[in-house]
């Protein structure tokens, strides 16, 4: 059983139940459960009022922004800027011009990163972000960085994913320019001290951007009283409509910046000699914004305040708190992230039975549950705890305990299943490998014939299950040749593929895979059983996009296992591209 700190289970007075009918899509089903949405960390639910408002601005209102002399337009206007009103409320900015409407947080750190960094961010000088970080708060400086001659620098984490603050403070210095940090891990749920970031990064002289994307829909924010320079966060994950979201910045800071992107509505004047640049905010809003994301955002905000932090929050801490009581009593199962301070989060591995996070992923969505698996778009984190992925259950206002329940009984029977498996087949040692013949005379053969199996089986459901018992059955690499030339990248599990043209038939290739993954181990036994032992030239000629058409593929495979797959069939051809080019020599 995972050890952490003892949690304090508060009775907590909200009612979720009254929430949730906003809701309209909490009402629906997924693979014929009731859906228990549990990935508000990806993105949450819309409630009725935003979807409301989005109607009503193209049913209503819809015309462009700042130019038109028609009521329209004005109509139009008023509400984007009423919006822009409403997020200085929000986040209590001192001036609505330091709130600039972009696509997101991720659009909202490029911009920050490209444009401060153009005039402020010299050879030399030095970024800081943390370990914790999305990567969207990691490339931007990157290449930043890159750019400018300057150097990255990382604030290191412990094992409960807490930032250590005395390393933090050593790695500040004169040359520290920029400091970037998340208010609330997406992968742990740590909430980081930025206060005491935002202080001591101040001492040194230096700016501080905080992404704030997974924090404000979690707590009040307050950009004067914390004092951040710049401050990100993105519409969707605020109960608000995608491809919307929130730079601000101080008023001094952005009017000292260079624009992002230049277009209409960002300029004053524009001569072939000279462009004048428009006041803030719309120096940074170059073409016609997304007006009605806008409108949506504000309206997700109004009903958020409708609601009052105050009544919400504590009953999110509780439902995670309850989560984290009932996860940690599962034989077996490890938290990752065992911060004191955390809000909204929890992600874990299953060690005993080891099951994949795709895998449990998979097996609870067939039973309407949705998780989110993967390594959250933070690589280094999944580095520092040398895993490559977890399974995240992350809640918002509208989740309830017996969503959480639900979790745990399904995650219950899944692991009983797992352990109930007969033990995995042994992997050979690399001189008694076995390479499988082919299973009919041509690609063309054995794909007719797996055609014929997925017709029969019929749903997705079906599908998935034949998936599952290929992927069983199929023998695993030895451990020595999962090196790091055979690892497939592009995958959400780790899966390697080795291969070499065969020993007395030179025309043809031999090849196996693995894969920490049930269902990618079965999708690697589909791809055998089209192309393992047949010519070179007959698996170069053969459409295999076609045949994933054919047998529905993207119905039952999620668009980014569909990418391993594609990496895994692009390394089969490759091989196959190897014999030819030889045979040619
Ligand atoms: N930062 C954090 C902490 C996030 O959780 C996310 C999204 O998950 C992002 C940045 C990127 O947000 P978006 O994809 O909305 O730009």
């Amino acid at each position: 059983m995972t050890q952490f700190p003892a949690i304090q289970l508060r009775k907590v007075q909200f009612d979720p139940t009254k929430v949730r009918r906003d809701f309209p899509i909490l009402q629906t089903k997924s693979h014929g459960h009731p859906l228990i949405y549990l990935d508000n960390g990806a993105t949450t639910q819309k409630p009725r009022a935003v979807i409301d408002a989005i109607s009503h601005y193209y049913e209503a209102q819809n015309a462009n922004v700042h130019r038109g002399v028609y009521e329209l337009s004005q109509i139009a206007t008023q509400a984007y800027e009423t919006a822009r009103a409403t997020v200085q409320r929000f986040i209590h900015a001192a001036d609505s011009a330091e709130i600039i409407f972009t696509r997101g947080t991720t659009e909202s750190i490029n911009l920050v990163a490209s444009s401060w960094s153009r005039a402020f961010l010299k050879a030399g000088d030095e970024v800081i972000v943390s370990a914790l970080e999305h990567h969207s708060n990691i490339v931007p400086w990157q290449m930043a960085c890159e750019l400018a001659g300057a150097k990255l620098r990382v604030i290191p984490m412990n094992d409960a994913g807490e930032l250590l603050m005395d390393e933090f403070a050593k790695l500040l210095n004169p040359r520290t320019k920029m400091v970037a940090v998340n208010h609330l891990s997406n992968s742990l749920g740590t909430i980081n001290p930025v206060e005491e970031i935002i202080q001591q990064a101040h001492a040194v002289g230096a700016m501080v951007l905080i992404d704030g994307a997974q924090w404000v829909a979690h707590s009040p924010t307050d950009v004067q009283k914390l004092n951040a320079d710049f401050y990100c966060f993105s519409g969707h994950k605020l109960f608000g409509p995608t491809g919307i979201g929130v730079l601000y910045g101080k008023r001094a800071i952005l009017e000292a910046m260079p624009p992002f992107m230049g277009g209409g509505d960002m300029i004053r004047s524009v001569t072939f000699e000279k462009t004048e640049y428009a006041d803030l905010p719309n120096k940074f809003e170059a073409g016609t914004p997304d007006i009605c994301g806008a409108i949506g955002l504000g309206a997700a905000i109004d009903y958020v305040m409708g609601i009052g932090f105050e009544n919400f929050e504590p009953y999110v801490d509780e439902l995670l708190a309850y989560a984290t009581e009932k996860l940690s009593a599962i034989q077996g199962l490890r938290i990752i992230g065992t911060a004191s301070h955390k809000a909204g989060v929890i992600s874990f591995v299953m060690d005993d039975p080891v099951i994949s996070p795709l895998d449990l992923g998979t097996q609870l969505d067939s039973q309407g549950i949705a998780v989110r698996t993967g390594h959250h778009c933070c690589q280094p984190v999944m580095d520092r705890f040398k895993i490559n992925a977890t399974t995240r259950a992350s809640f918002a206002m509208y989740n309830t305990r017996e969503d959480v329940d639900a979790l745990v009984t399904a995650l219950k029977k899944i692991i009983g299943a797992f352990a109930a498996k007969s033990p995995a087949v042994v992997a050979p040692k690399s001189m008694e490998l076995k390479y499988p013949s082919a299973t009919a005379a041509s690609p063309e053969l054995a794909a007719d014939q797996l055609a014929e199996v997925f017709e029969f089986l019929g749903d997705r459901d079906a599908r998935n299950e034949y998936l599952l018992e290929l992927g069983e059955k199929l023998l695993p690499l030895p451990a020595g040749l999962k090196t790091d030339a055979a690892r497939v990248h592009g995958c959400m599990s780790t899966v390697h593929v080795v291969g070499h043209r065969r020993a007395g038939d030179g025309h043809r290739l031999d090849f196996l895979g693995d894969s920490d993954a049930h269902i990618v181990r079965g999708l690697i036994a589909v791809v055998q059983k089209l192309f393992a032992g047949q010519e070179a030239k007959a698996i170069l000629a053969f459409d295999v996009q076609a045949f994933f058409q054919r047998i529905g593929l993207e119905q039952f495979v999620s668009a980014q296992r569909r990418n391993g797959l594609q990496g895994m069939v692009q390394r089969i051809r490759d091989l196959a591209g190897k014999i030819e080019f030889a045979k040619n020599l």
